[in-house]
C-alpha cells in the first residue's frame, strides 16, 4: 500500500521531522527517490553476462530451426508402425546431426536418425534404437508407439517474432545461451553504473601499516567492495578521508562528478564531529533518517547534483546490513533492473534462543542450514555487536526479527533472508 509518507520525496526537511521510520517506510523512499540509467551500449554477448538488458529481445528464428529428433533411432511414418506385431523397414540410410537425409521418405522406409539429426520429409516419429532389431539394411520395429514420439518440432523451444526476454533483465548464464541460440552476437545493455565510496574517520588506517593509539583498520572499503563487485557495478575506491570540513567536501565533489552513487560509511552519528551531513547540507540535499532497526541506524540518503548517497553508519555490520536492506535494491533500480527482489525470505526454525527488545527491527546474523528439503534450521551466528565482523563473516543469513517481537526461545519459527550469493 502507497500512502502520503512513503510516496514523499527526500528533501531538507526530513531533518527536522526525526521521528523513526519502519524499514519498509525508508526502503519505499529510498526506492521511490533513485532512476534508472538511461544510457546503453552494445557488448558481445559474453560480455553481456551479468549486465541488465536494454532492448526487448524479438526471436528471429525459430529454435530449433528444423524439426529433429530427440533420440539417436528410426525416423518413420507412424501410419506405417504396426498396430500389433512386428514389421519389417528398410533402411535408406542416415540423418546424421548436421548432414540430413535428402530424401522423402517412402511407405516402409525407417531413416536411422542420430539425436538432433533433422527429420527427413514425410517421417514424423522416432522409435528409439534400443527397441527395435537391426540387420543390414532392415529394421524390424514393433507395436506400441506413439505418433509424434521422440521428435523435436521446428520452433518450439522459441517462436520466429516471439518476445524472448524484455528490457530491465538481468543476463544470467541461460541467458546468454538463449541470445546465443538465436544466433545473437551481441546485444543492447544498460551502462554500468558507477560508485563511489570512501570511509571518513581520523581513527582509519589502511590495511598494511601498522596501527598507532586509538586507531583501527578501515574494514567498510573492503565490505563495500565485496558487495559491490557482487551487483557488477563500476567501482570507484576514494579512500580514507579525514574528519576534516575541506578533506570531505573535496571527497564529493570529486565522487558527484564522477559517480552516479556515492556511499560513505561513518561520520554521520549525532554528537560526532559531524561534516559530512554539513556538507551535505552545503552540496545538495540531504534526508537524515533514524530508523527503527538494529543494527544500523541512523542513515542518510541525498542527492549532489545527479548523483544520489547513501550515508552508512560506522560500525562493521551496520555497513553490511544497511547495504542490503537499502542500498542494494536502489542500485539494482538504477542500473535498470526491473522486476522483484531477488532476495528470498524462509522460514526456519531456531535451534538457538535469540534476544531481542521490542521496539525495533533487528536483523541477526544466522547460519541457516537445511536439514531436509524444504526444511530448514537457523542459529545464531554468534555475538551480535554492531561492530562484530566475525559473526558476519559466520553468518549465511539474516534473521528479521520484527518490531513488536521480543526474545525467541530455542524451537520456534523466524523469517530468515540467505545472503551469501548477494551481498
Ligand atoms: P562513526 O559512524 O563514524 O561514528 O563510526 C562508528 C564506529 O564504526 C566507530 O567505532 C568507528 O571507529 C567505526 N568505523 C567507522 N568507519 C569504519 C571503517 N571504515 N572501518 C571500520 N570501522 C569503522
Ligand atoms: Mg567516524
Amino acid at each position: 500500500m502507497h500512502d502520503q509518507t512513503i510516496e514523499h520525496q527526500p528533501s531538507c526537511e526530513d531533518e527536522l521531522n526525526i521521528g523513526l521510520l519502519t524499514v519498509a517506510q525508508a526502503q519505499a523512499r529510498i526506492l521511490d527517490g533513485v532512476t534508472p540509467v538511461t544510457d546503453a551500449e552494445t557488448v558481445p554477448v559474453r560480455e553481456a553476462l551479468g549486465r541488465v538488458l536494454a532492448e526487448d529481445i524479438i526471436s528471429p528464428i525459430d529454435v530449433p530451426s528444423h524439426t529433429n529428433s530427440a533420440m539417436d533411432g528410426y525416423a518413420v511414418r507412424a501410419h506405417d508402425l504396426p498396430a500389433e506385431g512386428v514389421r519389417e523397414f528398410t533402411v535408406p540410410g542416415t540423418s546424421w546431426a548436421g548432414r540430413p537425409w535428402p530424401d522423402p521418405i517412402e511407405p516402409g522406409q525407417a531413416v536411422q536418425i542420430m539425436t538432433g539429426g533433422m527429420m527427413p520429409a514425410g517421417a514424423d516419429t522416432v522409435v528409439m534404437q534400443e527397441q527395435v532389431e537391426r540387420e543390414a539394411d532392415t529394421v524390424r520395429i514393433g507395436s506400441g508407439h506413439r505418433c509424434g514420439q521422440n521428435v523435436r518440432q521446428a520452433g518450439e523451444d522459441l517462436a520466429t517474432g516471439q518476445q524472448v526476454f524484455s528490457a530491465g533483465r538481468l543476463l544470467s548464464a541461460a541467458d546468454i545461451g538463449v541470445l546465443a541460440s538465436l544466433g545473437l552476437g551481441e546485444t543492447r545493455v544498460w551502462r554500468r553504473l558507477k560508485v563511489a565510496f570512501f570511509s571518513t574517520g581520523d581513527e582509519l588506517r589502511p590495511v598494511g601499516e601498522p596501527l598507532g593509539p586509538g586507531e583501527i583498520h578501515d574494514s567498510n572499503r573492503y565490505t563495500l567492495y565485496g558487495m559491490l563487485e557482487k551487483l557488477g557495478v563500476e567501482i570507484i575506491d576514494l579512500g580514507v578521508v579525514r574528519d576534516r570540513r575541506e578533506l570531505i567536501e573535496q571527497a564529493f565533489r570529486e565522487a558527484a562528478e564522477s559517480a552516479d552513487a556515492i556511499i560513505t560509511s561513518g561520520g554521520v552519528s549525532v554528537g560526532e564531529a559531524d561534516f559530512v551531513r554539513e556538507t551535505l547540507e552545503k552540496l545538495g540535499s540531504m534526508s537524515f533518517w533514524k530508523i527503527a532497526m538494529k543494527p544500523g541506524r541512523p542513515v542518510t540518503f541525498g542527492r549532489i547534483n545527479d548523483a544520489v548517497f547513501f550515508g552508512l553508519p560506522g560500525n562493521p555490520v551496520s555497513v553490511m546490513v544497511t547495504f542490503f536492506v537499502f542500498v542494494r535494491q536502489a542500485l539494482r533500480k538504477m542500473s535498470g533492473t526491473t522486476g522483484a527482489s531477488d532476495v528470498l525470505t524462509l522460514h526456519a526454525r531456531t535451534t538457538t534462543a535469540l534476544r531481542k527488545r521490542p521496539g525495533r527491527f533487528e536483523f541477526q546474523r544466522g547460519v541457516l542450514e537445511q536439514v531436509a528439503p524444504g526444511e530448514f534450521t537457523v542459529r545464531s551466528a554468534g555475538a551480535q555487536g554492531s561492530g562484530i565482523l566475525r559473526s558476519m563473516s559466520e553468518a549465511n543469513c539474516f534473521i528479521l526479527l520484527e518490531p513488536d517481537r521480543t526474545s525467541v526461545d530455542a524451537g520456534e519459527q523466524v523469517a530468515v533472508q540467505p545472503f551469501r550469493n548477494l551481498i
